[in-house]
Order: C-alpha cells, then structure tokens, then sequence
C-alpha cells in the first residue's frame, strides 16, 4: 500500500497556499508536478556538469554525456524497446508526432488513408491532417460512443488496403478512456498499416511494453510524469525510424557535410538536430526511477480507488453530468453541472485553492461530439488524497449555489 503522506513530502509544491486556501492540486493531465528527487537532479546538473553532450573531449561534457546516454537507456528500458537507439529525444508528445507525421511526406500518397481516432487530442489530429494537404492522402475518423469508447466495429469497415497509417491515443486527456490499442495495432498491421500511439496520458498511468505490443511509433511527455516539461520521447521500430527522412537539419544529425551534400548520422542522431534538452532528458531518466520506486502497478490501484470515490461522490450532485463513463478508464473525470458554464466553476474551485482544467482541452471534436462547449476536469495522481476528493466536491457544492 503506499503511504502517500510520506509520498506527498517529496512534492515541495503541495506545501503551497493558493488564494490563502491549502493547493488541491487536480490538473495532473495537464501536467504532473515534481518531486524533490528530480528538482536536485535538474539543480546538480547546472550545478555540477552544465556542457554540451556529444562532441567535446573535456570532463564536464563526457559527463553531461554519460547521463544524459544512461538516461535514454533508462527510458529504453522502462518501454521495453529492443535498442537504445530506437529512443528519440524530443521536446515532447507534440514534436514526437509532428516528425513522424512530417517524415511520413516522403512515404504516403495521394489517395492513401490515415485514420485517427474521435478522442484525440489537437497534436494528434493537426500534424495528420498538415500531411494530408501536403500529399493528398485521405483522413478518416474511427468514431465513439456515448459513453466515450472507440466503435471497433466501425474501425473493422474502415480499415482496407489503402489505410496506411493509424494513430489513436492509448489514454484520452479528455475523458480519461483507456483505448484497446492492442486491438486497434494486431488490425492495423493485418492491412499493412503503420500504427502511431500517443501515449502522453497513459505513460503516467502504466507501464507500456513496446514490444509486446508490437507498435510503430509511441510517444510520450516527460511533464506529465513527473518530469520537466519541454521534454519528451519518440520510440520508433528501428526499421521505420530508418525509412523516415530526418525532421530537422542542424548540428548532431550529421555524418558528413559539403556544400554539395550532406550524409545523415545513425539512428538516433539523425533525428536530434541541435543542442538538446540535456538536463531535461536526464530528468526524464530520474523521473521515471522515481516513479519506479513508487510501482506502477501500486499507482494503479490506488489511482482506481481515488477515481471511483470521486466519481461516486461527484454523481451525488443534483445535475452533474460525467463524460467518459467508459468501463476501462483513469483518473480523469470530465464533468458539468446543467445550466453553468465550467470556465465559472473552475473559476470559484480557483478562489478555494483547487486547480482543475475548464474548457475543450485541446479536443474540440469531443465537445462537438457532446454538444458542450468544454468541461470541468478534475485529473487525479497518485499523490492526491481522498479529503481533497472531498474538498474537490464541497467546492462544486459551493460554486453550483453560487452559480444557480
Ligand atoms: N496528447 C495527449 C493525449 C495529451 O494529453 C497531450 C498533453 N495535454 C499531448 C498529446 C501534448 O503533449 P505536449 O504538450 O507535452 O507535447
């Protein structure tokens, strides 16, 4: 079981006062917060080795070179991917999907079809549909229902010989679904399709295994799991990540340039133009090591629990509304009161010190799909406690007397 007063020490933020109230800090799918392990290895890291990674032969830079190369094989091992190179640093989920999607150019045509999923998010539907209008490929929705879950069956009709990319989140930020990605990947891969997983919410959540699963391309934020922000990786099959064309040019990528030509570095160089986020990648390393110790499989369950008393206690409130009741799902809960808007509730649960996030959270489609203009979500980690549950609840109270 985890003692989440001791766990709750590491988090410096959570001893803060917001508008003289105590923090209740419920925006955890925007991004998490981060302990005190982390914030002395980004300190140290300016502290002690601050250079640049790769090419200088001084003691500073081999340093800063060793960590940040064991990072990487800390992620490669946390996702289970069968080479250290397969493992592209980046500046998060959304760069993650934008190089793909731009590498893609060179690989899809006009008439082919990439399908996406009903719940993304915005940087999983606009890099798509930039490649679309740059090739004439053809994009298509895999639909939901009301309750928030992909229609597979639909899924199975879409699917033919001309779908050559599918990409779908492994956890909605909006409605906290767990998508069966295993399903949607085993399909995909019978047609011929390569299939991309934003796995920004579930990276938090659980342990992915990249090749048990078989996927393409995953990605996930480093932010969201308790991680610096600006700070993400990309794990690409080996065979694909070579068939990409590079995203940028720049220092890094290269093995050799003339003015005449330039020849690409190895994987996974060739992806990472520029001077990186050293210490965001070493941070990544150690925020994962921190949440290792902790257990995922305990972070799961205790999560579950803060979810059900959340959800059972919120259902008690004369006209609230949930959306995303899909029976395999996270500690997210999108909800609103009939007759007000979220942003004014999410304003008055400001005032009481409780953070949560108002408005379509970068998934229009989803609120188009409801009819809403957004939601009021609250997003739970496993540092938070069932008294702010409740504080969460006498706070909607409040705001709905308010309100109404
Ligand atoms: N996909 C999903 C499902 C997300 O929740 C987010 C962050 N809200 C992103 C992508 C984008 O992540 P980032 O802003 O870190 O690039």
């Amino acid at each position: 079981m985890l003692d989440i007063k001791k766990i709750r020490e590491d988090f410096p933020i959570l001893k803060r006062q917001v508008n003289g109230k105590p923090l209740v800090y419920l925006d955890n799918a925007a991004t998490s917060q981060t302990p005190q392990q982390v914030i002395d290895v980004i300190v140290d890291y300016y502290q002690n080795y601050n250079a640049n990674i790769h090419r200088g032969v001084h003691t500073l830079s081999q340093e800063a070179t060793d960590k940040y190369e064991q990072a990487r094989i800390k992620i490669q091992k946390h996702f289970n991917a069968a080479k250290s190179y397969e493992i592209i640093f980046t500046s998060g989920t959304t760069h993650s999907i934008n190089l793909v999607a731009n590498g893609f150019s060179a690989l899809i045509k006009k008439g082919d079809e990439v399908l996406v999923s009903a719940m993304e998010h915005h940087s999983n539907i606009v890099p798509w549909q930039m490649l679309c209008e740059r090739t004439g490929a053809i994009l298509k929705v895999i639909p939901m229902n009301q309750e928030g879950e992909l229609r597979m069956d639909v899924y199975d009709e879409l699917l033919s010989d001309k779908t050559k990319l599918v990409f779908c989140n492994h956890i909605s930020n909006a409605l906290g679904t767990i998508n069966p990605i295993e399903e949607i990947i085993e399909k995909a891969h019978k047609v011929g399709a390569a299939v991309l997983i934003d796995g920004a919410q579930a990276a938090p959540h659980l342990v992915t295994d990249v090749q048990a699963l078989d996927v393409d391309f995953y990605t996930c934020s480093a932010h969201k799991i308790c991680g610096p922000t600006g700070e993400g990786m990309l794990y690409g099959k080996e065979e694909w990540l070579n068939k990409l064309p590079p995203y940028q040019g720049g220092g890094e990528m290269i093995a050799e340039v003339t003015f005449e030509k330039t020849t690409y570095a190895d994987l996974p160089h060739k992806f990472e133009a520029g001077t990186p986020n050293i210490c965001g990648g070493i941070a990544f390393g150690a925020a994962l090591d921190y949440m290792n110790a902790i257990g995922f499989d305990e972070i799961a369950k205790y999560e579950h629990e803060l979810l059900d008393y959340a959800t059972q206690e919120l259902l008690k409130i004369d006209g609230l509304k949930i959306y995303g009741t899909a029976k395999n799902k996270t500690s997210v809960i999108s909800f609103n009161i009939e007759g007000i808007h979220p942003y004014d509730i999410g304003s008055i649960l400001d005032k009481l010190g409780i953070a949560v996030r108002t408005g379509h959270h970068c998934a229009q489609p989803i609120m188009d799909f409801f009819k809403i203009p957004g939601t009021v979500r609250a997003s739970f980690a496993f540092y938070n406690t069932k008294e702010e549950v409740d504080i969460l609840v006498a706070g909607v109270l409040k705001a709905k007397s308010m309100l109404l």
